[in-house]
């Protein structure tokens, strides 16, 4: 493969900014400099900003819910063109184990499906449903091979797991290297608050909220933090969507604790008028689990992103039709399909309402959204950087073109955007992937099944950001 010059622009990491040209041989970062010279091709970046792929650790591509007999709208081919579209060079999705069934098998499932697939590089963490003898000893094999973080569910009927064996899976991951990943609601409170709003006939999408308060989410974000702590283990919180939750997380910090939380953009951008009953059955498309809080919240919550509290912004992308799936809970918000597409507008977002509303610099931007997911789960520096040595995956943005975002214009197969007309900036004009370039001017160029399986590193809890 030819070297390939990226000249002229201004390149932009987690610790500087500023002109700087950068070679690719191979399909990594080979040189970085001024002046730089190449027999290969060049690009010329002038006026553009050039950072390292974005990593989005949290997506739900071809994800089963069982209890409703659907599967997201987007599969892993189309997902990842609407990631490399929005920026994003790397996904950490998940393997599902079913009751009973061992991690391995689960992982190995989800690999199959995946790998004829991806246009860009991928890797799972494995959703524990059932701890069980044979699932604990799977662990260090999980860990061992390149896959050491692991999905919890704190609330969500069958595939809940309780506090004991939680404590148990902890240790192990403790023992062996392992992160726990964690959906953090209390299951009681849930339950009880649907069974209440159901009896009352309260059964209109607006409810969802409703049965989910802040209060639910920091019980069960504080418990975990505790049991975590107990068990000696590194965390990452799932999802944190109020300023009272990351007050749990900066206490712990606080204490030496290694835990680490995450936020979407949509706790950032959107507010709870979506839920607004006048909204009719179209408040389901906003229906996502923790829900989205209210104005004092959403501010508070970017005062976590902008001063540290926070390590990682990710999608948490789970598309499901308007028409025909989110209908599914016409009569009953329990059988609403819980979840947001975001994958391909992440970056973007986190561009215009972070970076360009001067709440975010741009290199927080990209710690956010790239370097601290990479650090958090096993792949620093090879992805989430831009050293010499790193793979060359690559964003070149161009920071003043505006876009106007409608579900036409965006990528997943899902029938409608939660951000229907906001004009936003940060799309990339072009996508590199281990140097190739995988979207140019929003035209998608990779061929099915080029993404690569990425084997991550131990979780070692110092390194954590
Ligand atoms: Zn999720």
């Amino acid at each position: 493969m030819a070297d390939i010059l990226i000249r002229g622009g201004t390149v932009v990491t987690a610790d500087s900014m500023g002109p700087t040209d950068v070679l690719i041989r191979d399909g990594k970062i080979a040189q970085k400099g001024t002046g730089l010279e190449t027999d290969g091709s060049i690009f010329d970046a002038t006026g553009q900003w050039v950072m390292p792929g974005g990593i989005d650790t949290h997506t739900h591509l071809d994800h089963p819910i069982g209890r409703l007999g659907v599967r997201t709208a987007d599969d892993f081919h189309v997902g990842t063109i609407a990631g490399a579209c929005g920026g994003v060079t790397t996904i950490i999705d998940f393997s599902l184990q079913d009751r009973g069934e061992s991690l391995l098998k689960a992982r190995d499932r989800r690999l199959g499906e995946i790998e004829p697939n991806s246009i860009i590089d991928y890797s799972f963490h494995t959703i524990v449903t059932d701890v069980n003898p044979n699932s604990i000893k799977e662990v260090e094999s999980l860990v061992e091979s390149g896959f050491p973080s692991f999905k919890v569910y704190m609330t969500y009927g069958d595939k809940k797991v309780g506090d004991g064996d939680l404590l148990l899976l902890l240790e192990e991951l403790a023992a062996k290297g392992g992160l726990a990943y964690l959906h953090c609601e209390n299951d009681c409170a849930v339950t009880h608050l649907i069974e209440r709003h159901i009896s009352r006939g309260e059964t209109g999408p607006s409810f969802h909220a409703s049965s989910r308060p802040v209060l639910v989410e920091a019980e069960a974000t504080n418990r975990a933090i505790m049991l975590a702590e107990i068990a000696g283990a590194p965390i990452c919180i799932a999802h944190v969507t109020s300023k009272l939750v990351a007050g749990h997380l900066e206490e712990a910090r606080g204490r030496g604790q290694p835990v680490v939380g995450e936020t979407c953009p949509q706790y950032l951008v959107l507010n709870d008028a979506v839920y607004d009953p006048e909204g009719g059955f179209e408040v389901a498309k906003f229906v996502c689990s923790p829900p989205i809080r209210d104005i004092d919240q959403v501010e508070a919550l970017w005062s976590t992103v902008e001063d540290g509290l926070l390590q990682q912004v990710s999608s948490d992308h789970a598309p499901f039709h308007y028409e025909d799936q989110k209908t599914t809970g016409r009569d009953n918000f329990t059988r609403i399909p819980n979840g947001l597409p975001g994958i391909e507008t992440r970056l973007p977002l986190m561009f215009t309402y972070g970076v360009k509303a001067g709440r975010i610099s741009p290199s927080r931007f990209v710690e956010l959204t790239s370097t601290n997911p990479a650090r958090i789960f096993g792949m620093y520096p090879n992805k989430g950087s831009l050293k010499v040595g790193a793979d060359a995956d690559i964003v070149i943005v161009d920071p003043n073109k505006e876009v106007e975002l409608s579900a036409r214009c965006l990528h997943s197969a899902v029938d409608y955007t939660p951000y229907q007309g906001l004009r936003v900036s940060g799309f990339p004009t072009m996508t590199f992937s281990r140097g190739e370039v995988i979207v140019q001017d929003g035209e998608v160029i990779a061929k099915r099944g080029r993404g690569h399986l990425v084997r991550r590193q131990k979780i070692d809890p110092k390194s954590l950001p």
